[in-house]
């Protein structure tokens, strides 16, 4: 049997921390598929197929796939024939709200199983939230996201200060 792991996330943008996570869970399962979400509430910085093409370029293993989804994570889960839910965990802080999604995943599919795996401790602060703060405050991000994220970030950002095109 493959086993088949979904890695899911909203990756606005994609971090080291993000990457490391992939990596390991690589090395632990046959076949990844990162799935990235769509649709989401907050605007993203990134379009979905921006997200998608980051994770493509920088998640390099041979079994580690990139997806999309949208509503039930569990459906997209079964309909990939995964077993495993892969999440990453900061801190405590991140525990609670990781713990009641995977309770919550476990009642709707009951043979769907959540693996935590704990981050880096390099990369254990990282959020894609706090790389978007210091990112458009000024501070360095080298280090802290892929090299080509890097890239990306500052194409958007002059892209926003040349204003709308028509
Ligand atoms: P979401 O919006 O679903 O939290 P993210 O893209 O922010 O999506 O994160 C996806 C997953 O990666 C989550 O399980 C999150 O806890 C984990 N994660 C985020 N940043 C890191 C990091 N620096 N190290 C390890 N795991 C992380």
């Amino acid at each position: 049997m493959t086993r088949r792991a979904i890695y899911p996330g909203t990756f606005d943008p994609l971090t080291n921390g993000h990457l490391d996570i992939i990596e390991r869970s690589a090395h632990l399962f046959d076949e990844v598929i990162v799935a990235v979400l769509l649709n989401i509430d907050k605007r993203p910085m990134f379009t979905t197929d921006e997200r998608v093409d980051m994770v493509r370029r920088a998640a390099q293993w041979d079994n580690v796939k990139v997806g999309t989804f949208e509503g039930l994570l569990v459906h997209y889960a079964v309909e990939q024939d995964a077993q495993v839910i892969v999440r990453g965990i900061r801190a405590i802080s991140d525990y609670e709200y990781e713990l009641q999604m995977a309770l919550m995943n476990r009642r709707l599919e009951p043979r769907m199983e959540t693996v935590f795996l704990m981050a880096a401790e390099a990369y254990s602060y990282l959020s894609s939230r706090l790389i978007k703060e210091v990112f458009k405050l000024g501070g360095s991000i080298t280090g802290l996201v892929p090299g080509l994220v890097e890239e990306q970030m500052r194409a958007k950002a002059s892209e926003e200060a040349a204003g709308p095109g028509e």
